[in-house]
């Protein structure tokens, strides 16, 4: 039985990204909390139907490692839909408030995405097509799980039309226009995993620095809102709607707005660097991370998707295997996340 919305009352704001936006709602009828997310869709009614009922492939998605999904419906210009309220929030979120994750946490992180790729392409041929740490959510029983995945090809195709979403955890390939496939997961699965390990994205240091790290600071230590590049940037794909949310405010340093719809230079910047430069590699001055999680974010970045790791593999490779880190061990990390996160 599916959610309507009329038995949704909104409780509070959980965010808002590039195209949606996120409150935590209280379920009268089976009284319980959930999380509705808000999508603009700027097309025909039509469009609208079909978005809509391809959206409902999310009934049949069971798995441990995907948020639960409840229902969806038309809101005026928008589509609601419904999912688990996971309490702790996503990692980027996490990572602001409590700094860097500890890397046996991430490697539970690391298992838990990849059990959920590999479901939701064995069991439903669907490539996610946006891992990245906002997307991964956490609840206080210590369960990781990913989210907002590419059910839906009208859903696609219509926020590529308006918002558009080169995102900086786009793969090599991605950016150079390639077809998407599961080893693009793969990529941004490990740019995710150095950020989150590091406590800041990899790509903070632009690739033209000179002097910048003489901040005083440790990698460790840096604030993610120190970064020079907005993790969060997207770029118009379609030249036609360069319609932009708001990315200029971080991009303090050398950010060059290019006027009008935001978009800055140091983004461009970012996916030729990308591109043409060495991949992102797990490395921290103070904690020496161990072997096995370092060659681990090695295979999802080798920049050629032939050579990168499948999802497989990668539930295959010591890092995964050996990890002592049990469903204890989380529940009591997500506890500490949220005694943190207490006002
Ligand atoms: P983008 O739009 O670029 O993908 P995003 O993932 O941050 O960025 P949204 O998907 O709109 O944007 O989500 C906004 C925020 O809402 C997330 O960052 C997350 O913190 C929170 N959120 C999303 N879904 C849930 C959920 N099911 N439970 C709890 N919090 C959630
Ligand atoms: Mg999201």
């Amino acid at each position: 039985d599916m959610v309507k919305e009329e038995d949704l009352d909104v409780l509070s704001d959980l965010g808002a990204g590039n195209g949606g936006t996120v409150t935590k709602v209280w379920n009268k009828k089976r009284k319980s909390i959930m999380a509705k997310k808000l999508i603009l869709v700027d097309a025909k009614p039509a469009v609208r139907k079909q978005i809509l009922r391809e959206l409902q492939i999310m009934n049949d998605c069971a798995s441990p490692y995907i948020v639960s999904y409840y229902g969806c419906f038309p809101v005026d210009v928008h589509v609601g839909i419904v999912m688990e309220y996971m309490d702790l929030g996503s990692l980027d979120y996490i990572c602001r408030n409590t700094g860097a994750i500890p890397i046996d946490i991430v490697g539970k992180v690391a298992e838990s995405v990849l059990q959920g790729l590999v479901y939701l392409y064995d069991v439903h041929r669907i490539i996610h097509r946006d891992i990245k740490p906002s997307n991964i959510l956490a609840n206080s029983q210590g369960q990781i799980k990913i989210c907002d995945f590419g059910v839906s090809g009208e859903l696609i195709n219509s926020i590529a039309n308006t918002f558009v979403g080169t995102s900086t955890y786009m793969s090599p390939e991605r950016i150079q226009g390639a077809q998407y496939t599961i080893k693009s997961d793969v990529w941004s699965l490990g740019i995710s995993l150095v950020e989150l390990a590091q406590g800041r994205f990899p790509f903070a240091d632009p690739p033209d620095s000179d002097s910048e790290s003489c901040d005083g600071l440790d990698d460790d230590e840096r604030q993610p809102a120190e970064n020079t590049f907005d993790p969060d940037a997207t770029l118009p794909l379609s030249s036609q709607r360069p319609q932009l949310s708001p990315t200029t405010k971080r991009h303090r340093k050398r950010g060059v707005s290019l006027g009008g719809g935001g978009m800055t230079m140091s983004i461009l910047d970012l996916l030729q660097h990308i591109v043409n430069e060495p991949a992102p590699r797990l490395v921290s001055r103070r904690e020496q991370f161990p072997d096995s999680a370092v060659l681990f974010v090695d295979a999802c970045l080798y920049k050629d998707p032939a050579a990168r790791k499948s999802p497989q593999e990668l539930l295959e490779s010591d890092w995964i295997k050996n990890s002592k880190v049990t469903q204890a061990d989380l529940r009591s990390w997500a506890e500490g996340v949220a005694e943190a996160q207490k006002p």
